[in-house]
């Protein structure tokens, strides 16, 4: 409930900075909840003590994408990134993208194929690989039409050599969503309520500035607010914007007495359509007035880009899948 209020709040004054905030926030607590006590001490500790401690989850590649995260059985399905046991190490080769905190993280979660010719989800091995790791590099990072706080970039492994004792859990482990791997609420599940809750915050932005502008905007000698027509717009904003926040209140009190569900998938489906009509319905208000306003016009590309993270239709699946089980 903490960590959606704050999101929330902060998305508000900016998405991308808050999509910052719970990225290292939610990798923080699967330090926390996956890994030995000989890693917590390596990683959690500095991660504590040092403000600039950005953390990343690599498992995006050039062509592998949704299938990551509806992965069909095929075992050519999916990520690429290669591990290869040499001994006390694993050599990495391949090549992740779109990965969040590439150029400034410090330490990140990766995925790679342990066993290529099982289907991805028996094959994949996760590895703690901090940045400074030999025969890693950053490549190029991804210019992006919105949330440009927030940073995307190319990962390089050529040969990059990782310590066994880095892995995280069991060798070919890495799909570790089942009860025996412990409360990973803070971690994989928190994914989609942090997203919900950064829409909410965004749309709260777009509806105090579309009330404002109405307000104080004049158009055929009234006001806009006294329209009619600016009126219905207003009110399916904030109409959408509260059942959002109503679905975000109670998803984190679903969280917090541990209680699973479908809700958390569907909730981010709906807060995906939300945000992209809250914030375009406030730029139309402008742009209807004949008004160019740079904001109105960034909370939309935010809202784009963030919608590009969701991949859209494929959680909407993974959602109808958990309603299944
Ligand atoms: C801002 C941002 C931050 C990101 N951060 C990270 C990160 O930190 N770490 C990381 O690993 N990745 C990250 N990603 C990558 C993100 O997870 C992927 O972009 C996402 O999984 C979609 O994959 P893709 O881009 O390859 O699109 P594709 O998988 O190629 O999908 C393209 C379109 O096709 C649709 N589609 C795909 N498969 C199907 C299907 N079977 N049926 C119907 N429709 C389908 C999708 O919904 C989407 O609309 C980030 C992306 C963005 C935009």
């Amino acid at each position: 409930m903490t960590q959606a209020l704050v999101m929330a709040e902060l998305a508000k004054g900016d998405s991308a900075i808050s999509k910052t905030f719970s990225q290292c926030w939610k990798w923080s607590h699967l330090i926390a909840a996956a890994c030995s006590e000989e890693q917590k001490r390596r990683f959690l500790q500095p991660f504590l003590e040092d403000d600039t401690f950005l953390l990343g989850k690599g498992i995006s590649e050039p062509s592998a994408g949704s299938d990551n995260r509806l992965p069909p059985d095929d075992p050519k399905a999916g990520l690429k990134l290669k591990a290869e046991r040499r001994g006390e190490e694993w050599i990495l080769n391949g090549e992740k993208c779109f990965i969040a905190n590439a150029s400034v993280g410090k330490l990140f979660f990766i995925d790679a194929r342990t066993d290529p010719n099982a289907p991805l989800r028996q094959g994949t091995t996760m590895f703690l690989v901090p940045r400074d790791t030999p025969g890693l590099r950053i490549g190029k990072v991804f210019n992006k039409s919105g949330w440009r706080f927030y940073q995307n970039g190319e990962m390089i492994f050529e040969n990059a050599r990782v310590p066994h004792a880095n892995v995280v859990g069991a060798v070919n482990g890495s799909d570790m969503k089942t009860h025996a791997a412990g409360d990973r609420t803070g971690g994989d599940l928190f994914g989609d309520l942090e997203l919900a809750a950064n829409a909410l915050g965004v749309c709260d932005d777009a509806c105090a500035m579309a009330l404002a502008f109405a307000r104080t905007k004049t158009q055929g000698g009234r006001p806009l607010f006294e329209q009619q027509l600016i009126q219905l717009k207003l009110n399916r904003m904030h109409l959408l914007t509260e059942a959002l926040r109503a679905f975000v209140m109670r998803v984190a009190w679903e969280h917090d007495h541990k209680v699973r569900s479908a809700n958390a998938g569907l909730c981010m489906n709906f807060s995906t359509d939300v945000i992209q009509e809250a914030t375009e319905i406030n730029l139309d208000l402008h742009a209807g007035a004949g008004v160019s306003d740079r904001r109105a016009d960034k909370l939309v590309r935010d809202a784009i880009i963030w919608s590009h993270l969701a991949g859209d239709s494929v959680q909407r699946m993974k959602a109808t899948r958990r309603l299944g089980k």
